[in-house]
């Protein structure tokens, strides 16, 4: 099964992402987990990509098409694959096509999970993650210990793109270049739309709900 999670940033797309691939044995990539990879290594790509991330904008799609194309012949992903973060413009989606289509491959179904602005902000604001890829909230998912990881006990920080100036071009950036992808899987039929407020595992009953009918049993 091969599936495209949208949705702003801030809408739990990370989260639900974990738990799907979890549960339905997909390899879950995230474009942002790999160039986050890149800049903690210091690799010319994570070079290139920081200064775009820090600021809340989007890393130029030539970059992005050679990343996912590498990714996506990486023999751990041949039986499935969700990507959280990528596509984020319409040159990267048709990007995609002619990757699946040179590995013989087909998308099943696109998951949008919406949020309100408002909200997001809210979320984005108060997020704090660790390196293990655990994401706590501050005021709604507060860690056991204030600073800490339940996970790995590892150190808990603010990503650079969370603070304030770098959250109003994230949702300014989502709006005016990948809210448009909507559209475009909506008229190939294959977009759900999943609410994305409220209780996590309510989502995540949702978004199994539309997976479920996917599965090959
Ligand atoms: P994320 O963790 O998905 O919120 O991504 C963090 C940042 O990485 C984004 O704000 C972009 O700067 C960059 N990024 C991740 N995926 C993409 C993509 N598909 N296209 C362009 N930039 C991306």
């Amino acid at each position: 099964m091969n599936i495209i999670l949208l949705g702003p940033p801030g809408s739990g797309k990370s989260t639900q992402a974990r738990m799907i691939a979890d549960k339905y044995r997909v390899k879950n990539v995230s474009t942002g987990d790999i160039l986050r990879e890149e800049v903690r290594n210091g690799t010319p790509l994570g070079k290139e990509s920081k200064k775009y991330m820090d600021e809340g904008k989007l890393v130029p799609d030539t970059v992005l098409i050679d990343v996912i194309k590498d990714r996506l012949t990486e023999p751990d992903v041949k039986n499935g694959w969700m990507l959280d973060g990528y596509p984020r413009t319409i040159p990267q989606a048709e990007a995609i096509e002619k990757i699946m289509a040179a590995l013989g491959q087909k998308l099943n179904v696109v998951l949008n999970i919406d949020v309100p602005d408002s909200e997001l902000v809210e979320r984005l604001s108060g997020r704090r993650m660790c390196k293990c890829r655990e994401s706590y909230h501050i005021q709604f998912n507060p860690p056991k210990e204030a600073g800490e990881c339940d996970a790995c006990h590892g150190y808990l920080y603010q990503r650079d793109d969370d603070k304030p100036k770098a959250i109003k071009k994230r949702l300014e950036t989502y709006h005016n270049q990948t809210q448009p992808l909507i559209d475009y899987y909506s008229k190939k039929s294959l977009l759900i739309n999943i609410k994305g407020s409220g209780d996590i595992k309510k989502i995540f009953a949702e978004i199994s709900k539309v997976l479920d009918k996917f599965r090959i049993t």
